[in-house]
């Protein structure tokens, strides 16, 4: 390789903005055009031309090719534009561009291991070129809300570490997204001559998990330190990967764990804002699924915590009887006959009077304070019922989680006119502000983007041995306390976005705390400030100058 290959090195490449100096030293004059422009003046003409396409797939493949093109600038783009650039780089458009991953193909990234290598994963790892301190990865049996994706579903984790990058700083050259690929159950791919992926029915059971194992153990062998970020695995497969990993290696999911605490955080913050403690709330959850029950496992153990204030030994369990979970056959209870599947048997119900098939229902007989929506059915929160949470409460906590916009339980502007503005409300998608008698309330988006960073980055500069609950709870916590006083009254139970990066070297230094007090930490060194020592850290997408071409790796 020659050094004018510098370039096309997306790590090192300035562009135009390389000085003349360097443009000597690195044997690059007569390469450019006259003009040294500055990372700002390049970053206007990227965002003009971001801007100019029309279509979000466009976008996504213009920011796709800036990222193999000039590392700095795309991390620059997304950190400056995060609100503008997550809907493109992230959830909904990289759900459109994973389904047509085959097609929109431009060059490789991060690594793709198929069923075909098994045997020899620990070999492939040498292939990297790299020592990655942070790993997403799928096997794209469960893409967003989209299915199986096959080997499209490496968009997912491509995406998830540009925003590790730009919400909390880690290295580019240091996140590794993965693709297993284990074939997949999707015909339309499979009869598609351009899929890319491995043309056979998904793999599952033993010689799944047998897979599985031969990766992450090859990976733990390899990069002892590097953190498995488990993402969009199909829910017959997520938990059992997470419980069987989560004491051996440090891994979380994101789906699981990651959603958990971010809607515990915008409940502890609408606790306060309702000024009713942790505790003492009662919630009716609507959906028992997956995430209805990773949150409510987690809002159980912050109302134990609560309760642990006053002196009180209660168990999770007890909390757990402070919640009702309503399914597509009504509210779940041990007596309804059928069968109980085994995540909601914690919360099936053995004291009530008479079997209740409805949410309204519900919420009239058992008068809950909040109302936490999982379900993945639009427009279930009704006039009714939420009037009726109005009546019982001052302030209605309403939480209408489902994604994307129109399964949600309720919009914003339902949920403020039906409570007559009294409700303390959040979503999973986005909504406008409501304005509701000259007060403009701005709407809570209960988005993973607050959490996963902060944690990850915590978990990796403590190289603590595992990610515990309680590094996750302190995630939580921290994040609550980021709102100030001014905001809760206003209603606010979540901070800007924009501030994610400082929001996330706060969660990271306090996850980190909690990794050193319970023994967790691998540091030779515990460091006396760990804010400072996560701010060494952390990357920030700006040019260094470059001596000569034996400063490149
Ligand atoms: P899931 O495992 O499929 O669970 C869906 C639950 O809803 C099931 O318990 C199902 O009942 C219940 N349900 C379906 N139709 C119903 C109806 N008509 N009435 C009452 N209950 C009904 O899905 P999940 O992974 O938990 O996700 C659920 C939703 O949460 C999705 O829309 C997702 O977008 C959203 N979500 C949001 C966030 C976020 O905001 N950050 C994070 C994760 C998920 P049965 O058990 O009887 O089938
Ligand atoms: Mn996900």
């Amino acid at each position: 390789p020659s050094k004018t290959n510098i370039l096309h090195d997306s790590t090192y490449n300035k562009g135009t903005a390389f000085s003349r100096d360097e443009r000597d030293k690195l044997g690059l004059s007569g390469l450019l055009p006259y003009k040294v422009e500055t990372l700002e003046d390049q970053l206007r003409r990227a965002l003009r031309q971001f801007r100019a396409f029309t279509t979000p797939i466009e976008k996504y493949i213009y920011l796709s090719s800036l990222q193999e093109r000039n590392e700095t600038l795309f991390y620059r783009l997304l950190v400056e534009n995060l609100v503008e650039t997550m809907p493109i780089v992230y959830t909904p458009t990289v759900g459109e561009a994973c389904t047509k991953l085959h097609e929109v193909w431009r060059s490789s990234r991060g690594m793709y291991i198929s069923l075909e290598d098994k045997g020899r994963i620990r070999r492939l790892l040498d292939n990297w070129s790299h020592v990655p301190d942070i790993i997403v990865v799928t096997d794209g049996s469960r893409i967003l809300g989209l299915g199986d994706l096959g080997c499209g579903g490496m968009g997912i984790p491509i995406g998830k570490l540009s925003l590790y990058v730009a919400g909390a700083g880690f290295h580019p050259v240091k996140t590794l997204p993965v693709q297993l690929d284990v074939g997949t159950n999707n015909q339309k791919l499979r009869n598609d001559d351009l899929y890319l992926g491995l043309n056979r029915d998904r793999v599952r059971g033993e010689e799944f998990y047998s897979f599985a194992d031969e990766f992450l153990m090859a990976v733990k062998d390899k990069w002892p330190k590097c953190l498995v970020q488990f993402e969009d695995f199909s829910n017959d497969v997520c938990f059992e990967l997470l419980e069987k990993y989560r004491n051996k290696l440090l891994c979380f999911n994101d789906d699981i764990q990651g959603t958990g605490a971010v809607i515990v955080s915008g409940f502890l913050n609408a606790a306060k804002v309702t000024g009713i403690r942790p505790k003492d709330h009662k919630i009716v959850f609507f959906g028992a699924g997956s995430a209805s029950v990773g949150v409510a496992d987690q809002i159980a153990m912050v109302m134990k915590l609560d309760s642990d204030k006053d002196g009180k030994q209660v168990t999770v369990d007890e909390m757990r009887r402070r919640m009702y979970l309503v399914d597509s056959k009504g509210l779940v209870t041990k007596s309804r006959g059928g069968r109980l599947e085994v995540h909601k048997v914690a919360y099936a119900r053995d004291d009530v009077e008479e079997e209740l098939t409805s949410l309204l229902e519900v919420v009239k007989k058992y008068k809950p304070t909040a109302l936490i929506g999982l379900s993945g059915q639009g427009q279930t929160f009704t006039e009714e019922i939420l009037s009726l949470m109005a009546e019982n409460n001052e302030k209605p906590i309403v939480f209408a989680l489902s994604n994307p916009t129109n399964n949600s339980e309720c919009s914003a502007e339902q949920a403020v006119k039906f409570t007559k503005g009294k409700c303390v409300f959040a979503s999973g998608s986005p909504f406008p502000d409501v304005t509701y008698e000259d007060k403009v309330i701005k709407p809570g988006q209960g988005n993973n983007m607050y959490i996963f960073p902060g944690l990850g980055l915590g978990a990796v500069v403590s190289e603590s041995k595992n990610v515990s609950d309680l590094m996750v709870l302190t995630a939580s916590q921290v994040l609550a306390d980021c709102v100030t006083e001014q905001d809760l009254k206003k209603g606010d139970i979540y901070p800007s976005l924009a501030s994610i990066r400082s929001i996330s070297v706060k969660i990271a230094a306090a996850v980190a705390r909690q990794s050193v007090k319970e023994g967790l930490c691998r540091l030779t060194s515990i460091p006396d400030d760990w804010e400072q020592y996560v701010k060494n850290y952390v990357f920030e997408p700006a040019y260094a100058e470059l001596g000569d071409a034996s400063q490149l790796q």
